[in-house]
């Protein structure tokens, strides 16, 4: 049930929700039919072929020959596994702060006992790779044992550049792994597990595979398996080791998300009968209409760096003195569409617009009418016509 503010009196909605927040993103119906059949005797041969085709099309997923290991977890969990799989307490990281999601997975480094050097950020710009060098450079006992980047940083619409980062740790002959959060990238941006030199890749299910909440991922080097092996925490739950000597027979040590995965192998078909390249494309397309709305409103975007723009989500900065989740709570009253909230220190401040996963031109225009009507309706100053401006953009491509 939700009830008008204005005129405290239930609104019952009628017609589809729009989920337009950066994840979980909409779930498909295909998708959702997939996962609508009896839970299966995890332990049977019919799970053990779902367990190997997933194992093997998560692959071409993270573009990557090596092993895609599954939680039962959110993408938080997948994070925590990395880490306790490969480094000790008191072990030296590099990280940087892009924005909410690096601060959380900073804490939870801490939190574990290693000892974090956060290099300082403005959240409007990605990873900058000659930090990554000089950083490296310096450190000629190699005590730093990783480096760890957020690919798409959910709450500022920030893509940092993973190639040039790989480069520059190359550049400086440096020894630590390389971990990438891709939670919210995998399946929207063009990500390269192997030939971008990735150790251990974190991803999970609810953003771009397009899958409801619940499954974990962490994509594993040879180097970081060979570390895992005689190193890292005392562990269990996220054991890479018991992990994959279940997965090569098509199991798991404990109980997996079997529904889930009959989704995930849904999610799998789906990505790549439109195609990898394509569905990057479809991204990207959508990201620059969005950006061209928000232009013609007259409003900023929060990245400021053109070549780190996220065809995932487009953070919009609010006008000084306007409430991002005042315009939020009006916007899903008057039109049934969840935005994104300005996270950490940008409460209030940007509301982020997703436009990742199951999504196409006419879910967009009606995304983006709604915040044109949302801005109108919350008295927030700015122009007409930025929905026009994103409608102009797709109707010419
Ligand atoms: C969503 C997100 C997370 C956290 O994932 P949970 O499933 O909420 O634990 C971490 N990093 C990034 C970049 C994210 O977008």
């Amino acid at each position: 049930m939700f009830f008008s503010l204005s005129q405290g009196t239930p609104i019952v909605p009628s017609g589809r929700h729009f989920l337009q927040i950066p994840g979980p993103s909409n779930v498909p119906d295909r998708i959702l039919r997939a996962m609508d059949h009896p839970t299966i005797d995890h332990r049977g041969p019919a799970f053990a072929r779902l367990g190997l085709a997933i194992l093997e099309g998560l692959k071409t997923v993270f573009a990557t020959k090596d092993p895609v290991i599954i939680y039962p977890s959110s993408g938080t969990g997948a994070w925590e596994a990395a880490l306790v799989n490969t480094l000790k307490p008191g072990d030296k990281v590099l990280m940087f702060e892009t924005g909410q999601f690096a601060v959380q997975w900073r804490k939870l480094a801490e939190r574990l006992g290693l000892v974090v050097d956060f290099v300082p950020g403005d959240w409007r710009r990605g990873v900058d790779p000659a930090v990554v060098a000089s950083k490296l450079s310096e450190d000629k006992d190699h005590a730093i044992k990783s480096v760890m980047v957020v690919h798409n940083e959910t709450s500022t619409g920030v893509v940092s550049r993973i190639p040039l980062i790989r480069k520059a740790i190359d550049a400086a002959d440096h020894p630590a792994l390389f971990m990438v959060d891709t939670i919210s990238s995998i399946g929207s941006l063009d990500y390269r597990h192997d030939a971008w030199g990735v150790d251990v890749t974190v991803a999970c299910s609810q953003k771009g595979l397009m899958l409801p909440p619940g499954i974990g991922f962490n994509a594993v080097s040879a180097k970081a398996l060979a570390v895992a092996k005689t190193g890292g925490m005392p562990r269990n739950y996220w054991d890479w080791e018991e992990m994959l000597k279940n997965n090569s027979a098509g199991f798991f040590p404990y109980t997996p998300a079997t529904n889930l995965l009959y989704g995930l192998k849904e999610a799998i078909a789906m990505l790549l009968e439109e195609g990898l390249p394509n569905v990057f494309a479809r991204h990207d397309r959508h990201a620059e209409a969005t950006r061209r709305a928000v232009r013609g409103w007259g409003l900023d975007i929060l990245c400021a760096e053109p070549a780190e723009y996220s065809s995932v989500l487009t953070a919009v900065v609010m006008p000084e003195g306007h409430d991002a989740d005042k315009l939020r709570a009006i916007i899903l009253e008057r039109f049934d569409m969840s935005l994104g909230t300005g996270l950490g220190k940008l409460a209030g401040k940007v509301f982020r617009i997703g436009h990742l996963g199951d999504f196409n031109d006419l879910m967009l225009m009606g995304t983006l009418s709604g915040v044109e009507m949302g801005l109108a309706a919350a008295g927030v100053p700015h122009q007409a016509g930025g929905a026009q401006a994103a409608m102009d953009f797709l109707k010419a491509e």
